[in-house]
């Protein structure tokens, strides 16, 4: 009798503001190398004080250019389960709320290299790997030998198997993204059309940042 394998979602967690080329080709990497049947995209919530901040984009607006960048792709989703009611996130509690919810899936949670070497500063990271695969992405131009060390030092910390990603360092963040747009840059191709043209129409990241 053959076994049912049970289905295989990631997730891609962030802030999305804005959602930009690296988090897609994340989400589409991971999405085949560990044959993975879904990905969600899940924002993060914001904190009611960090909700209205001058040259950030609303919740709405992150969520607007999230349903934007990823409708091309029909393994891609949308969950809002990490906004929460008083906008504070936490990556533990929504995996072991997926894990009582959809027992009969697999959660590969993906990250950046970023990430998992502030990962101590998670909130119970010891709960966030035992409810999930843990799948990481170099980022900053970390050289290999420096990026295997750390996933091997968390391996050992956690003695959890932390999955490395197969992309190439993809030079792109959010934060660069505001700042080309205040600068008056192009930003082209570093987002889908579809939510550079949301950008403009919203005027968005033009005004300086107050953090
Ligand atoms: P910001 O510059 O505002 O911090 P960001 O580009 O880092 O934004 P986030 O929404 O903070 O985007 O990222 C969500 C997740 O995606 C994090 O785990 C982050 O490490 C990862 N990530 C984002 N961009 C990249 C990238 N270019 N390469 C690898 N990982 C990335
Ligand atoms: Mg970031």
């Amino acid at each position: 009798m053959s076994s049912i394998r049970k289905k295989r979602i990631g997730i891609m967690g962030g802030t999305f503001d804005p959602v930009h080329t690296g988090h897609l080709i994340l989400g589409e990497a991971a999405r085949e190398q560990f044959s993975l049947d879904e990905v969600w995209f899940v924002p993060a919530g914001n904190p009611p004080h960090k909700r209205e901040r001058e040259g950030r984009a609303t919740d709405e607006q992150r969520i607007d250019m999230l349903r934007l960048a990823i409708s091309s792709n029909p393994h891609f989703s949308m969950s809002l389960i990490d906004m929460t009611a008083d906008g504070y996130s936490y990556t533990y509690r929504m995996l072991e709320y997926l894990n009582k919810t959809y027992p009969d899936t697999d959660w590969y949670f993906i990250m950046g290299a970023d990430s998992l070497r502030d990962f101590d500063t998670w909130c119970q990271p010891e709960r966030i790997v035992k409810a999930c695969h843990v799948v990481v992405a170099v980022r900053d131009n970390m050289n290999n030998e420096d990026f295997d060390k750390l996933l091997d030092d968390r391996r050992l910390q956690y003695r959890h198997n932390f999955l490395k990603l197969n992309t190439p360092n993809l030079d792109i963040s959010s934060h660069q993204l505001r700042e080309k747009i205040r600068a008056g840059e192009s930003i082209r191709y570093y987002l889908p059309d579809n939510v550079l043209y949301y950008i403009r129409k919203e005027g968005l990241y033009l005004i300086p940042e107050k953090t």
